[in-house]
């Protein structure tokens, strides 16, 4: 699919951001490349169209970018999973482990309903850890996750390995 080697490469490495060493993937120059962005929402919407997915959960912040139009081109709701106190509503919240310290995830309460059929959407995995938070807490209200989706996958750093056997599935492979 030649689709997926023109996203590969509309997608820019900067090096030592946000701090030295890292390599950072950043997809907002994917954005600018209007076929590219089309064929990254195109190619999820032709994986998840039926799937009988009721929730796409996007994941802050770039979640928000590539899950609103998967959801509405399969016909399901978009539900934020967000970052601590920015939801005004009732929340549930989960915390996960970050290289140093941790970092929760919050959803609103109500957004979902148990036995809905989710995806979860986010634009990079790299150890695994922020997707393995918002699968429990969709999982703690009772939600089936279907699967989960990124543009990118760090595949050295496995986070593949961490989410078990819930299906992982991904667009580019940067090492
Ligand atoms: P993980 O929890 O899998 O270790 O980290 C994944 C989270 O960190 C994602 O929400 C992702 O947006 C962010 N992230 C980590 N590294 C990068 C990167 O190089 N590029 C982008 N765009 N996001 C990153």
């Amino acid at each position: 699919d030649g689709r997926v080697a023109r996203i590969a490469s509309a997608i820019r490495v900067i090096p030592d951001f946000p701090k030295p060493g890292i390599m950072f993937q950043d997809i907002t120059t994917l954005l600018l490349d209007t076929k590219a962005f089309r064929d990254t929402i195109d190619l999820f919407v032709e994986r998840y169209k039926d799937k009988d997915i009721s929730v796409v959960a996007g994941i802050e912040a770039r979640g928000f970018i590539f899950g609103p139009p998967i959801a509405l081109a399969i016909g399901a709701k978009f539900v934020p999973m967000r970052k601590p106190n920015k939801l005004p509503g009732e929340v549930i919240s989960e915390e996960y482990s970050l290289e140093y310290g941790t970092d929760t995830m919050e959803m609103h309460v109500g957004a979902v309903q148990a036995g809905e059929r989710a995806l979860v959407i986010d634009d990079l995995i790299a150890t695994g850890g922020t997707l393995c938070a918002a699968i429990r807490l969709l999982e703690r209200v009772g939600v089936h996750v279907v699967e989960c989706a990124c543009v990118i996958e760090l595949a050295e750093l496995k986070g593949r390995d961490r989410l078990g056997d819930k299906p992982l599935f991904v667009l580019v492979n940067a090492a």
